[in-house]
């Protein structure tokens, strides 16, 4: 069927940097690919492979690659039609490829896939959020614990989302929590307290301990890439099992359902699951 008149022409080439998030197999050939893009956020795309040599696209949409995303989106669609994606960073090419592709470096893509997918669909780009993104893409090559990436980026999402605060009034009496200058604790549903107000059993000290307190500080102030590959911080990320805990249980709790990535990769989760 021909496509002439007034439709065809409201159809537009659009052009901007991505991360690809996930990809799944779609209709004959073509494959579903979703991105994070600079300006449109989450976006979902098909890649019709059938039109094109099927070498183009390998190793091109991987998650955690990113480069420059052209594509076509007709009005009224919800699903862009993918034209190129021009390569220009990917872990795979330049890192240890059995790192990446291990059960925790696709525990790690799937869950930022996941959370991305969840929480900001619908929502134009975190210009802070996709740089995060990219920051962890190139720590994928580093020795850095993948388990402390998925803590820094669920820490990111929470707290630029709004749904971490770190300062405010204290559930119990009111006072403010100063949350990077004094320790408070969180419950699952986002309420802070006061750790001595707290009348919650399933409340989280998180800021208890210097440390943790001092890393999560410059998380929030200046970004991943403000802490090295090399930094000791990544380790104490890594073993902080009560904060990994307590963030995957605020994420659920947003969510309403458990996360589907941590359900099968086992090797991100802090302790086996207990439920049968
Ligand atoms: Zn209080």
């Amino acid at each position: 069927m021909h496509r002439t008149g007034p439709s065809s022409r409201t159809r537009r080439f659009l052009r901007e940097r991505a991360i690809v998030l996930a990809h799944r197999d779609g209709p004959r050939s073509a494959r579903w690919i979703w991105f994070y893009t600079e300006q449109s956020g989450v976006l979902e795309a098909i890649a019709e492979c059938a039109r094109r040599p099927r070498r183009h696209w390998t190793g091109t949409l991987l998650p955690l690659n990113y480069g420059q995303l052209t594509y076509r989106l007709a009005h009224a669609e919800t699903t862009a039609r993918l034209i190129s994606f021009d390569l220009e960073w990917s872990p795979y090419l330049r890192g240890d490829l059995h790192r990446l592709a291990g059960p925790a470096g696709l525990g790690l893509t799937s869950y930022c896939a996941e959370l991305t997918c969840a929480l900001l669909t619908g929502m134009l780009t975190d210009t802070f959020l996709f740089q995060q993104l990219m920051e962890i893409s190139h720590l994928l090559i580093t020795p850095v614990p993948m388990r402390a990436l998925a803590v820094a980026w669920t820490w990111q999402v929470l707290c630029h989302h709004g749904e971490l605060v770190l300062h405010g009034g204290c559930t119990a009496c009111g006072q403010m929590v100063q949350g990077t200058r004094q320790p408070l604790v969180w419950t699952v549903s986002g309420q802070i307290w006061h750790p001595q107000c707290r009348t919650v059993r399933d409340a989280h000290d998180l800021t208890v301990d210097p440390e943790i307190s001092g890393i999560l500080h410059c998380l929030r102030s200046h970004g991943i890439a403000s802490i090295p590959p090399e930094s000791p911080a990544w380790s104490v990320l890594a073993r902080w099992t009560p904060g990994w805990t307590f963030l995957r249980a605020r994420v659920e709790t947003i969510l309403g359902r458990p996360l589907r990535s941590l359900q099968v990769m086992a090797d991100l989760a802090a302790t086996p699951s207990q439920t049968p």
